[in-house]
């Protein structure tokens, strides 16, 4: 699960790691409230707007903007609220913002110049391991510095027996190329990030840019999180930072009735049972020219409810030219599975208008076959992958 950058920062502070500070608000005058006693709680002058979505890249989009005066905070709060910001990171249309959150500034002038740097904290599924991926080149893309400068791009293996050590945290700090405060600070902010890591079961932190002030504090200017969700059982007050504005309307209605369902850009619906089967399908697909709508896997109780549910879903994406139903029969018999199918068709009525092509096998695969053949309906039935293919090609031209 994905959370605001405000959430985000609200639990790295929790477990000590310094961030900057700020207030979220939803409309202009929230913000100059915020920003009011921003100034009394930090001294700050100045103020850093930035919207809250879900989606990077928000200071390229124009959703991150530098307000010196509590009229610039209500201007700048009240164009950024409402407007749809478009960034690297999300579609054409953008995104709507509903929320800022109104920040300290954090990069004034003092005895050094401000730095930026990167942190992420993620999963090494090579080493099956925790690692903390760093880099002196913060506040840019790091898929950049990864092209063009990877010698810049530092990692950190973590034991799961002894977690995090303090050479390790030391190390991290020197080749970021700190001394003094600024390193002792580092070495702080990086035990107490990873001890946030764990401690809150995420599955990914991404800290861009992670900066060193003027006055050699080290802190959390940005922050994206993401949480394990087989983990929120555990943490009922992260559960309730979900904000479904940010998701897929679709996929927020598949996950309310036990469906997997992920949203693609394609015209060939998917139905599927099993998720290895359903990635094999999407590739099936692709071989036969057409492209993959979604990922759908109904699980194993494909009977005429549940699949009645997934033909709604599918078909609620107008981008929808077929669909293609590909279960594999074994607990779950096919000819129950057909019978669901011819049964939902039938409950939907005029609702289904794309042609389906079925494709059962597994026990009772014959008889299923039959089934759907003598239903009447406009279901094409088929029982080898190779002959669901070119019966998904034949319909799309
Ligand atoms: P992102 O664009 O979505 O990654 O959002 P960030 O939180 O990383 O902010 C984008 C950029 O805004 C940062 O890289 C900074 O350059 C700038 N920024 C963020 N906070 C401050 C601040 O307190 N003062 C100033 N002057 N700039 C800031
Ligand atoms: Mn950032």
């Amino acid at each position: 699960m994905n959370i605001h950058e405000y959430q985000g920062k609200e639990i790295l502070s929790s477990f000590g790691v310094r961030i900057q500070r700020g207030t979220v608000a939803r409309n202009a005058k929230e913000a100059v409230d915020a920003a009011k006693e921003l100034t009394e709680q930090t001294g700050t002058g100045w103020h850093v707007i930035k919207a809250q979505v879900h989606a990077g890249g928000r200071g390229k989009g124009g959703g991150v903007k530098l307000a010196k005066n509590l009229k610039e905070v209500e201007e700048i709060a009240g164009e950024i609220i409402g407007m749809n910001l478009v960034t690297p990171q999300t579609s054409a249309e953008g995104k709507k913002v509903h929320q800022v959150l109104v920040a300290e500034d954090v990069y004034y002038p003092g005895d050094s110049e401000p730095d930026e740097f990167y942190m992420s904290v993620l999963l090494n599924r090579s080493t099956g391991r925790n690692m903390i991926m760093y880099s002196t080149e913060g506040g840019m893309d790091i898929e950049t510095v990864a092209e063009e400068t990877p010698h810049l791009i530092f990692t950190e293996d973590i034991d799961p027996a002894t977690g995090l050590l303090g050479f390790q945290a030391r190390r991290i700090a020197f080749n970021l190329g700190l001394n003094g405060q600024a390193f002792k600070e580092m070495v702080k902010f990086v035990l107490a990030l990873y001890k946030a890591f764990e401690k809150s079961d995420s599955s990914l932190f991404e800290i861009n840019p992670v900066l060193k002030t003027s006055d050699d504090k080290i802190l959390a200017v940005d922050a994206k999180v993401t949480l394990d969700d087989n983990a929120l059982f555990r943490h009922k007050d992260y559960a309730e930072m979900r904000d479904i504005r940010e998701e897929n309307p679709v996929e927020v209605e598949a996950k309310e009735v036990g469906l997997n369902y992920v949203d693609l850009d394609g015209n060939v619906g998917c139905m599927v049972n099993g998720a290895g089967l359903a990635m094999a399908t999407m590739d099936l697909i692709k071989m036969a020219g057409g492209e993959p709508a979604n990922f759908l896997d109904v699980g194993g109780t494909a009977d005429a409810k549940r699949v009645e549910e997934a033909f709604r879903l599918i078909l609620k994406d107008d981008k929808v030219e077929a669909i293609l139903v590909n279960i594999f029969g074994g607990i779950v018999r096919c000819d129950r599975v057909a019978q669901g199918i011819v049964d939902a068709y039938k409950n939907m009525g005029d609702a289904i208008n794309v042609p389906i092509i079925v494709r059962l096998q597994g026990t009772n695969a014959e008889k299923a076959k039959e089934l759907i053949d003598n239903s009447g309906l406009k279901v094409y039935s088929a029982v080898e992958f190779k002959e669901a293919a070119d019966k998904v090609q034949e319909v799309l031209s």
